[in-house]
C-alpha cells in the first residue's frame, strides 16, 4: 500500500475549509486536524485568565509564560470533534463571536505560534493527516504532498458564517459577522510571522458558486492523483 501523504488546505475565513477536510480525511481514512482550533483554544485561555482586555491589548509576557501550562488535544465524538483546553470540552466556546473577535490578534503573536506549529508538526509526523488553517502549506507541512488554497467572496462566507452561529443560537448581526470576516483576514494577511498567503505550489479553489458536492469531488480527485 503506498504511504500516507500530508494534505495542506489553507485559506480565508469562513471558506468551508474545515468541512471539506474534514469531509477528505473521513473519506481516505486519514485524520483531521483543525489547526484553527488551536489558536482560538488559546484566545479563549487568554480571555478568561485576562491576558486580553477589552481593547484587544495582550499581556504577552503572561501569555507566553502560560503557553507551556496550555494543554490542547483533541477526541472524537461520534463523527464530531471536540476540542478539549486542559482535558475541557471547549468545543462550542471555541466558536463565539467573542473568540472570533480576538483570536487573529493572539495568532498574530510570534510565541504563540511557535508553540501551536511545534504541535502541529508532532500531530502530522507520520503523514495521513488533512490539516487545515492559514499556513499549513507555507510553513507547518511545506512539504506537504498536496496544497490547497480555498477562497470565496467576503459576502458568500460571512452568510454561510452568519447561518451556522444562528443555527448554533447565537444572536448576531449579517454585518458584524462580515466585519469580523474581513477583519481576520485582513490581520492574518498582514501579519509578520506566518501570514495567511497561497504557496506557489498550493492548488487555487474558489468555491463561490460550488456546491459541496462538487467541491468534495474535486478534492477527492487531486487527492486520488497523488496516491
Ligand atoms: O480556521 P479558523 O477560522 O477557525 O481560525 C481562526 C483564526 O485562527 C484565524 O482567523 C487566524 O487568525 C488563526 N489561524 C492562524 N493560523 C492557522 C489557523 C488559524 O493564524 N493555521
Amino acid at each position: 500500500m503506498a504511504s500516507k501523504i500530508t494534505v495542506a488546505i489553507d485559506g480565508y475565513s469562513s471558506t468551508g475549509k474545515s468541512t471539506m477536510a474534514k469531509w477528505l480525511a473521513a473519506e481516505v481514512g486519514y485524520r483531521y486536524i483543525d489547526s484553527g482550533a488551536m489558536y482560538r483554544a488559546v484566545t479563549l485561555y487568554a480571555m478568561r485568565n485576562r491576558l486580553i482586555d477589552n481593547n484587544r491589548n495582550v499581556d504577552q509576557v503572561r501569555l507566553t509564560e502560560a503557553l507551556t501550562s496550555i494543554r490542547i488535544d483533541f477526541c472524537r465524538d461520534g463523527n464530531k470533534q471536540k476540542t478539549l483546553l486542559n482535558g475541557e470540552n471547549v468545543e462550542n466556546e471555541i466558536r463565539m463571536m467573542d473568540v472570533s473577535s480576538n483570536v487573529s490578534v493572539i495568532a498574530a503573536i510570534p510565541e504563540v505560534r511557535h508553540r501551536l506549529v511545534a504541535l502541529q508538526r508532532e500531530l502530522g509526523k507520520d503523514g495521513g493527516i488533512v490539516m487545515d488553517g492559514r499556513d499549513i502549506g507555507t510553513t507547518v507541512f511545506p512539504d506537504a504532498q498536496l496544497k490547497v488554497f480555498v477562497t470565496s467572496s467576503a459576502e458568500v462566507r460571512a452568510e454561510r458564517r452568519y447561518k451556522e452561529l444562528l443555527e448554533k443560537g447565537e444572536k448576531v448581526a449579517y454585518e458584524d459577522v462580515l466585519a469580523n470576516v474581513v477583519e481576520r483576514d485582513h490581520i492574518d494577511e498582514t501579519r509578520d510571522e506566518s501570514p495567511l498567503r497561497k504557496a506557489d505550489d498550493a492548488l487555487l479553489i474558489d468555491n463561490s458558486h460550488l456546491s459541496r458536492e462538487e467541491q468534495n469531488q474535486w478534492l477527492l480527485d487531486r487527492f486520488n492523483e497523488q496516491c
